[in-house]
């Protein structure tokens, strides 16, 4: 029987789907003894080859459980695990079974392995989950968190943690109790153009840093997304958006602030704004005296920015935050010119390199990056904002204990 348009493209999305999952697991299977060398080809002039470090075997990757399926879940992280060496897909949790159906097949994951929201404590019960991907709205991470440590999981959560300090401590407390990783999905913090400019903050590229000024705004359009309901999001733009600015200042900088300044504003009668703010701006002070003004909205056009302003050089990026074609820009005087230049460094999936440096953790029982410490301590950053645009003054915040584990390693070449 011919196929229809939608048959035939559903169709070509499940073999491209299973191609691109299958091709990295024969690669490894075909081991070190059958791998393919070439001589260089190039002058010494041109920069190194890097061959690709190699992919776990499938039955060697971590398998992962993805709770929500959702736009970040089905249109970002499921596609990354085509281009990941340590992680795989194995099982799915939804409430609708129809649409988990047509995903599980597009990736090979048994029907069996696919669960509703009622049944997340099953996981306990299979052996081949080890991971569980938190995809779920903002008000949901604390619950599933708590759940699939219970269930014996590690847990890689999406941003933001939860909705509050207490939620994240809680969250923090569960995973310790059951002796499992978790780690909050900073995908900026795995990327590799963002890795760079923290290596030359760290190397003095840019001297004393003294400034950081960021938007990250969206303009919303349904205003009965889960978005814009206090309980499922915690707030609005701010711990959506306003985040990665926060975290950037953060880790970029290495330093913690001490005191934050902020305001919020909605536009009176727009419906999208009944429950959460539309904007938010704020400042951070940190104890160098590097301050960072950012500012967040889910009614203003796109926009997504940064500029780092050292004693000696800028550096911008714009986009930043974006998923793909980050650009990074470092201005600084060159023989009496002001010189800018576009620094190239090769694009790579983030989604999968945060994936791998969660399965890497657990494969070799070290600690994240981005551990629910890191989480909490934004939380605590943006409760502190909200209270200052509720009471008119700075608030003053105490220094956290250790935010971050360990830098990730650098595979790839990155
Ligand atoms: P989404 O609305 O596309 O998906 C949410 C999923 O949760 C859907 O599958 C929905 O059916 C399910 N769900 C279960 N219970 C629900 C309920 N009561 N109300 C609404 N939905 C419910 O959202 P998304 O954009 O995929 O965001 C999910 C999480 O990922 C959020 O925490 C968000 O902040 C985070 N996120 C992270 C990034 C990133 O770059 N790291 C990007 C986007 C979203």
């Amino acid at each position: 029987m011919p196929q229809s348009q939608p048959q035939r493209r559903h169709f070509l999305r499940y073999m491209g789907s299973i191609a691109a999952l299958s091709a990295p697991a024969m690669q490894a299977a075909a081991g070190e003894k059958d791998k393919v060398a070439f001589p260089p080809i190039y002058s010494k002039t041109e920069k190194p080859e890097q061959p690709e470090p190699p992919f776990d075997p499938w039955d060697k990757r971590v398998g992962m459980a993805i709770v929500g399926l959702g736009r970040i879940a089905v249109e970002e992280m499921l596609p990354a695990f085509a281009q990941s060496r340590h992680a795989k897909p194995v099982a799915l949790v939804s409430g609708d079974r129809a649409k988990a159906l047509k995903i599980a097949h597009q990736y090979n994951i048994p029907e069996s392995a696919v669960l509703d929201y009622r049944d997340v404590d099953k996981l306990a019960h299979m052996p081949e989950v080890q991971g569980v991907y938190i995809a779920l709205p903002n008000g949901m991470h604390a619950e599933y968190t708590v759940r699939a440590a219970r269930a014996g999981k590690h847990v890689l959560c999406e941003k933001p943690m939860a909705n509050s300090v207490a939620e994240c401590e809680q969250m923090i407390e569960a995973c310790r109790k059951a002796g499992r990783k978790l780690m909050i999905a900073y995908r900026s913090q795995y990327e590799p153009m963002d890795r760079a400019l923290v290596k030359m903050v760290r190397d003095r590229k840019l001297g004393a840093l003294k400034e950081f000024s960021s938007v990250n705004s969206q303009n919303m359009g349904d205003p009965q997304h889960w978005r814009l309901k206090r309980a499922l999001a915690g707030g609005g733009a701010l711990p959506d958006v306003g985040l990665y600015c926060i975290n950037a200042a953060r880790f970029l900088s290495g330093e913690e602030p001490t005191e934050v300044i902020g305001n919020t504003w909605s536009t009176p009668g727009d419906p999208r704004f009944r429950e959460v703010e539309e904007s938010c701006q704020f400042i951070m002070r940190f104890p160098s005296g590097f301050m960072a003004s950012c500012s967040t909205s889910y009614g203003a056009h796109k926009s997504q920015f940064f500029r780092l302003n050292g004693e000696q050089a800028w550096a911008e990026m714009d986009p930043a935050y974006a998923y793909h074609g980050l650009k990074l820009k470092v201005s600084r005087v060159a023989d009496g010119k002001e010189e800018a230049s576009d620094i190239q460094i090769e694009e790579k999936n983030q989604f999968a390199a945060e994936l791998d440096h969660f399965a890497q953790c657990v494969q070799q029982d070290k600690d994240v990056h981005t551990p629910g410490e890191e989480g909490l301590q934004d939380q605590r950053i943006m409760e502190a904002i909200y209270e200052s645009a509720r009471k008119g003054h700075p608030v003053k915040l105490a220094p956290p204990g250790r935010t971050r584990g360990p830098e990730p390693q650098q595979e790839g070449g990155s």
